[in-house]
């Protein structure tokens, strides 16, 4: 069956679909693992094949620069050496990171590895540190013991620290996908890397791009609790309920670490969406809102000129949504409208 399912999924990806204009477009849909995560790219157009294989070439070859698990990544070499003279990609990506860091009062930081390392969320082997190790593992963290300098690039950690750009590697991998599908001859495309959502151009039957928030309080993972439309958008979740594991006190600890505590962050939040033009701030400001709690995402959104939306769900099911997206959001949830 299943078999036959990947055979039928296989044809219906080459058939042409037709657009509402009339004009018969070609559709090809890479599925892909990578980052630890299922990803699907989807072109529409005359080169949605070769787009789909250049996203895929792309999605690995950043996959390779930036994975932890692999000994050989770039990140990986900067975490056993200590230092390194950065260039093109993680140059782009420390500098946005100690940005986001920055406005954010720490709440996003990529020195927080050695933590996610204490909880297990690297080797998946989990478990609940004591109090003892949290402390002394504080000690190594935090983006203010690592010295920078833009101009040369050159990056020295502080002692026994570790970079771990997993809260915003989705992000910009979806905004360098961008930048690949502009150099095909297709009309639109759709990534989905994990949940996290990046479209491109037009769909071909003129409608909009409509991408679902994942229900956080379905047990599945399956149901949707809203709907967007989001043209030329990414949309960047996260929440508790990604990564999580149960310890032997019977309570549930996730994967996003609030670095001023070093356990997983406790707020009102069980789900934080980003829609923004730029995947990779949306990707780290999610990650940064999820641990600063409803209060000071709402107050960053405030100060940063509403430069983006936000889709906030809280511990109670209520949706608030930022104002820009209320006629392009649905829900049978409860919501309320952020100004
Ligand atoms: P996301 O799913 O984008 O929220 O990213 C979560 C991932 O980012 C985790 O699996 C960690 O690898 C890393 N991470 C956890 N907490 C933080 C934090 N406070 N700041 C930056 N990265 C984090
Ligand atoms: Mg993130």
């Amino acid at each position: 069956m299943k078999r036959f399912l990947t055979v039928l999924f296989i044809i219906l990806s080459f058939v042409p679909a037709v657009s509402a204009q009339g004009k018969s477009e070609t559709v090809h849909t890479q599925e892909i693992f990578a980052m630890d995560t299922y990803m699907s790219v989807k072109c529409y157009g005359k080169e949605a094949e070769e787009a789909c294989m250049a996203a895929e070439r792309e999605i690995q070859r950043l996959d390779s620069l930036l994975s932890t698990g692999k000994e050989d990544s770039e990140v990986s070499k900067i975490n056993r050496t200590g230092s390194a003279v950065l260039s093109g990609d993680l140059k782009t990506l420390m500098e946005m990171s100690l940005e986001v860091w920055e406005k954010t009062s720490g709440a996003f930081d990529v020195t927080v590895y050695p933590l996610v390392e204490l909880w297990g969320f690297s080797s998946k082997e989990f478990r609940v540190p004591g109090k003892e190790e949290i402390k002394e593992t504080l000690k190594i963290t935090g983006s203010d013991k690592l010295s920078y300098d833009r101009e040369s690039g050159k990056l020295v950690l502080g002692d026994s620290q570790k970079l771990d750009f997993g809260g915003i590697a989705k992000g910009y991998t979806s905004m360098k996908l961008k930048e690949v599908f502009s150099s095909f001859d297709i009309d639109g495309a759709i990534v989905s890397l994990g949940g996290n959502v990046q479209t491109y151009g037009a769909k071909p039957d003129g409608s909009p791009w409509r991408c679902g928030i994942q229900d956080p309080f379905s047990s599945s993972g399956q149901s949707v609790i809203a709907a967007i439309e989001a043209d030329n958008l990414a949309v960047i979740t996260s929440g508790s309920y990604e990564r999580f594991f149960t310890g032997e006190d019977g309570k549930t600890y996730h994967h996003i670490i609030d670095p001023s505590t070093g356990y997983p962050a406790e707020s009102d939040l069980v789900s934080v969406t980003i829609i923004s033009k730029n995947g990779a701030e949306a990707d780290a400001l999610s990650t940064a809102c999820f641990v600063m709690g409803m209060e000071k995402a709402v107050k960053l959104w405030q100060d940063s000129g509403r430069k983006y939306e936000m889709i906030l769900i809280t511990k109670d099911g209520t949706l608030h949504i930022t104002g820009g997206l209320k006629d392009s959001f649905q829900t049978n949830s409860k919501f309320e409208i952020i100004y």
